[in-house]
């Protein structure tokens, strides 16, 4: 049986799932703006389309601001307030994912502005030095809502996924005393683009091909004369997701300041990718979270066949599975959280055992959260009929939304392949077994570990394909064991 009260609003659901909030009161004053007034602004945002962009100022001088209106300024600075970015280094993770639920509840696409920046606090914290390090860390994690804005640009017009061979923007080494680095290329899918400093992929002259060969910038909006350091050449048209401007950013010797050292260039865009896919996790949940609450309202109020449409036992039996589904996909999303949280300091590219098996609960997770949002958005269109289809009523955003979730941070192939590596080169699933196998079936855990062993026995193309049968059954099953394992002892904050 779902609980009907539980469900109601995002605060009460994740005091079920995890017990005892951290900053409860500033959760609620969040969720307050939300219900009072960002709703409107959101749904506003979101029919209005792309934002335009102004080229020049009065003067002639190149701007490139995104125009968006002043509410949705109101909006996006609310949650940075709230603690979105900050409280993961003044507090903890889990407080500052806390607020992320929260927002992609709300809003899905406005997570994105959130995750980047907190996505290149993490990076500047570990791997930027001197002045630029201080500078950014003060500017990016101010906790008045007057903090700089991060992005997280890699991809390029060759694609997201291969980016050892798409990747031709080149770093050349300007000032080696001040690290001073220019950027010649373009970067193609660059969300938050008006972003105050971006972290950037790059190749530097000389360096070897493939991915091997990437380093990591950090590149400001404006050069140390004031002057736009990065220009926008276009905004996307997006199905969905409009509450965080994505562009194309053209860089003309553009000034960067490597991060680390440039042959670990990989390991760091992995670590920022890594952490966006938790946050991709926790938003994917909290969006169909909210999709699956549409449906509620609309169920609960619809008369057919002389009772509430939730009253008929096909559709109660629907809400129950996709119900207890959302506290499968919650659990799992938060476990990543919490391994984030141990691991996120380690610095690369010498990881621990547990860092590997992050890696491999993230993917199966991100896999997952993110496919779970897509069906159950879905799914509450359907139950709410005809007027699901309807853009007055706003149920039918949440699949647009939700389909981008499931694209960007990588598609399922790319979860998939990326967990089959992580299993194939670092054993991850004897991990995954030692820590989960106790809630498990006795004969379920020999035979998925014996599936396991005969893929990763098989030849390269053979496991490649055969992986995509495997990893939702893994995915599934991963779900399965970590709601029994957070059932008894909720999950401690
Ligand atoms: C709204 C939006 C915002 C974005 N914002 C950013 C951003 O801020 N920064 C950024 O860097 N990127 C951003 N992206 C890009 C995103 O990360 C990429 O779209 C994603 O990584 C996939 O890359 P691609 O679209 O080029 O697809 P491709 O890499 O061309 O892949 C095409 C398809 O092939 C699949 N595939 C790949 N390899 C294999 C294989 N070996 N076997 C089988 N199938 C495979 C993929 O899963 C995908 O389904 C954004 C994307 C969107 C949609």
């Amino acid at each position: 049986m779902f609980n009907e009260t539980f469900i109601q609003s995002p605060i009460k659901f994740l005091e079920a799932m995890i017990g005892t909030l951290q900053s409860p009161d500033a959760l609620s004053d969040y969720n307050q703006f939300w219900e009072s007034e960002g709703i409107n602004i959101s749904t506003a945002v979101d029919r209005a389309g792309t934002p335009w962009i102004k080229k020049y100022d009065l003067h002639g001088r190149q701007i490139d601001e995104i125009v968006y209106p002043p509410d949705y300024w109101r909006m996006l600075r609310q949650g940075y307030q709230a603690g979105t970015v900050w409280r993961a280094f003044s507090n903890s993770l889990r407080d500052a994912y806390q607020f992320g639920y929260l927002t992609s509840f709300y809003d899905t696409g406005l997570y994105c502005p959130y995750t980047v920046s907190l996505a290149t606090a993490a990076a500047v914290d570990k791997y930027a030095s001197g002045e630029i390090r201080d500078t950014a860390l003060h500017h990016l994690l101010n906790e008045f809502g007057a903090n700089w804005q991060g992005a997280t640009w890699m991809t390029e017009i060759g694609g997201g996924s291969d980016l050892g061979a798409s990747v031709k923007t080149r770093a050349t080494l300007i000032d080696p005393e001040r690290n001073l680095w220019h950027l010649n290329g373009e970067k193609y899918f660059s969300s938050n683009a008006n972003a105050d400093i971006a972290v950037v992929a790059a190749r530097p002259e000389g360096s070897r091909e493939g991915v091997r060969g990437l380093a990591l910038f950090l590149v400001p909006r404006q050069r140390e004369d004031g002057t736009l350091n990065v220009t926008l050449r276009r905004m996307k048209d997006k199905i969905g997701t409009r509450s965080v401007p994505t562009g194309e950013i053209e860089l003309n010797n553009s000034e960067a300041y490597l991060l680390g050292e440039a042959s670990h260039g990989i390991y760091l865009i992995m670590e920022v990718l890594n952490l966006s896919r938790v946050c991709n996790n926790v938003g994917s949940i909290a969006l169909a979270h909210r999709a699956f609450l549409d449906a509620y309202h609309f169920a609960a109020n619809r008369q057919i066949f002389g009772k509430r449409l939730i009253d008929q036992p096909l559709m109660r039996r629907q809400f129950e599975t996709r119900c207890h589904d959302l506290k499968r996909g919650f659990c799992m999303a938060w476990e990543t959280v919490k391994l984030l949280e141990e691991i996120w300091k380690e610095p690369a590219p010498h990881y621990s055992d547990r860092f590997h098996y992050f890696r491999l609960i993230t993917h199966l997770a991100k896999y997952w959260t993110a496919e779970f949002a897509v069906q159950t958005a879905k799914w509450a269109m359907e139950v709410n009929g005809g007027q699901g289809t309807l853009a007055e009523f706003g149920v039918e955003r949440w699949l647009r939304e939700a389909m981008i979730v499931n694209i960007w941070e990588g598609p399922p192939h790319r979860q998939m392949l990326d967990g089959l590596e992580v299993m194939e080169r670092k054993r991850a699933h004897e991990t995954l077994f030692a820590e989960l196998g106790n809630y498990a079936d006795p004969a379920d855990l020999e035979a998925i570990q014996a599936r396991i062993e005969a893929l990763l026995a098989l030849p390269q193309d053979q496991r490649e394909a055969e992986i995509g049968d495997l990893f939702p059954f893994l995915a599934n099953w991963t779900a399965d064991l970590l709601l029994k394992k957070y059932e008894g002892e909720k999950i401690a904050i």
